[in-house]
């Protein structure tokens, strides 16, 4: 279907945000299973109203559940002097009134304090103690959410401007589907060529904790000076300007009097471009960046076209911010928060489909199964906290030990997997010496306390020791068991008759 073939009018705009709505959800319930979401956005009348959520298998909300009380019909007013969300800035641990709130709950603000559009409401399961969950997912998924209703709200305000819309639509489409960084930036340089007829689009995006700094992180078109991915001081120009004030610029090369430069004085001398316009991402002083788009020709800029910049701008603005978002979200279900390896349960969907991989194309497929030596003593002997030390320091040993291809997880404890493929079970053999070697050989020193560690390894190989997961980490295990029961600090490729600690 053309978009022309849309009848823009009557679009209905929001399963843009539905769909991205989903995806946020389906992060939270993959950190947190046990947990019950409810979205509330608040309407133009200024009430709040429970959104259909989308199904998660058991978290299916045909109607309001009975420990979502009489919130539903609140009033905006009712919200806003509730003092949990007037002063929210973040999610807060909602107890409000222990004896209608049978359960602990998380409530998250959307939108900046003073313009709510909404608020998340997160019912913790009985077993759940507050100390276990970490707010900064849910602050996350709440700025994510927030980020998303701008655009929503955007794409509403527009609706019946057809000329903005479709060119919304457009970018909106194509930024949803982004599915990498570069994806996402290709896509923004794509319009400020294409669609908006700009010789070159420039994302100029304006780093933490560096003040005096921009950094040009995304260049598409000719190579004149700005290189992608190298950073660049704007300090001083009327793109800082721009960022710092919130205010979009337009320069014609034509007029009088000339900038201070665009990037710097002189910069225009030998610039092949005639008009350069910048657009803040947000428009917010001090805000996240600035897409500048340069012609050749002295583009007629005119008002409604301002409208559009402004709009695209703050559109890729609201989405960078959900693209970060959603990359940092999706680690917290995939990377374990303490060794910044895959978790149990990414490391067994890597597990399986390199299974399946190895299985379809006859690939090799080799597990290493790790367990330090003697690990109880360290926290016994100096505290936890030098033993989680030590786990960070080993899991950066196995990383700088193995191959990119290869796939390191955090087991259990202090247990380890890698899943190593396409490379015979030697090379595998060779990469365990090295790790086995380069831990015994590490000193460990935090805190002026330096000790040794050791850990035993075993090596299963698909499909001589396993064809299943369970079979080939169970093979592994037996292996590693083995080299326990030799004395440990070594490698053993399991053989037939070995057994796990567990059947021992
Ligand atoms: P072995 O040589 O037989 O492996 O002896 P071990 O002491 O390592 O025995 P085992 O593998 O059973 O010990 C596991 C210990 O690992 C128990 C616990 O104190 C420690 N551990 C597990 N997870 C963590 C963690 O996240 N942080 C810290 N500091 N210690 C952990
Ligand atoms: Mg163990
Ligand atoms: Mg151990």
């Amino acid at each position: 279907m053309a978009l022309t073939d849309i009848d823009l009018v009557n679009l209905d705009t929001k399963p843009f945000f539905k769909t991205q709505v989903r995806n946020l959800i389906q992060i939270l319930y993959s950190v947190y299973p046990d947990i019950n979401v409810y979205l509330f956005v608040a309407d133009r009348e200024g009430s709040f109203t429970l959104q259909d959520l989308p199904s998660n298998n058991d978290h299916v909300f045909d109607s309001i559940p009975s420990e979502v009380p009489a919130i539903v019909e609140l009033q905006a007013a009712e919200v806003f002097s509730s003092s949990y969300i007037r002063n929210q800035e973040n999610a807060a641990i909602f107890s409000h009134d222990p004896d209608e709130w049978s359960k602990q709950s998380i409530l998250s603000p959307l939108g900046e304090p003073g313009d709510l559009v909404g608020f998340l409401l997160t019912i913790l399961p009985d077993a759940m103690t507050p100390e276990k969950i970490n707010l900064e997912v849910f602050d996350n998924i709440a700025a994510t959410l927030g980020a998303n209703s701008v655009t929503s709200n955007l794409l509403e305000k527009y609706k019946g401007r057809s000329d903005h819309l479709s060119v919304m639509l457009e970018v909106n489409t194509h930024l949803n589907i982004a599915a990498t960084k570069t994806d996402f930036l290709f896509e923004i340089s794509r319009f400020g060529k294409y669609f908006l007829q700009f010789d070159r689009a420039v994302l100029v995006l304006h780093p933490e904790n560096t003040p005096e700094y921009f950094m040009i992180d995304s260049i598409e078109g000719e190579e004149t000076g700005l290189q992608q991915g190298m950073s660049y001081p704007v300090f001083n120009s009327l793109v800082s300007r721009a960022i710092i004030t919130g205010q979009y610029f337009i320069y014609k090369k034509s007029h009088e009097p000339q900038p201070e430069g665009i990037y710097r004085t002189g910069d225009f001398q030998e610039y092949p471009y005639s008009q350069v316009i910048g657009f803040p991402l947000a428009k917010i002083k001090n805000g996240p960046g600035l897409l500048v788009l340069e012609s050749r020709d002295e583009y007629p800029a005119k008002q409604s076209e301002i409208g559009i910049f402004e709009m695209i701008s703050q559109s890729l603005g609201a989405a960078l911010t959900r693209f970060s978002l959603y990359e940092r979200l999706n680690n917290y279900a995939t990377i374990d928060t303490l060794t910044h390896l895959y978790n149990l349960r990414a490391l067994k969907q890597r597990f399986e489909e390199e299974l399946a991989r190895a299985g379809r194309y006859q690939n090799s497929l080799v597990v290493l199964f790790l367990d330090l030596d003697k690990f109880k003593l360290v926290n016994d002997t100096y505290g936890h906290l030098m033993g989680d030390f030590v786990l960070r320091e080993i899991s950066q040993i196995i990383r700088d030990s193995i191959r990119t291809s290869d796939i390191p997880g955090r087991y259990g404890g202090e247990e380890f997997v890698v899943i190593m493929v396409n490379t015979d079970a030697e090379a595998c053999m060779a990469s365990a010496r090295r790790i086995c070697d380069a831990v015994r050989e590490h000193q460990f020193e935090m805190n002026e306390i330096s000790l040794d560690s050791k850990v035993s390894i075993g090596l299963s190989e698909f499909p001589r020791d396993g064809e299943t997961m369970q079979d080939l980490i169970q093979s592994a295990d037996a292996a590693m068991y083995t080299a326990k029961r030799r004395g440990g600090d070594q490698v053993v490729k399991y053989e037939k008759g070995m057994v796990p600690k567990s059947r021992a």
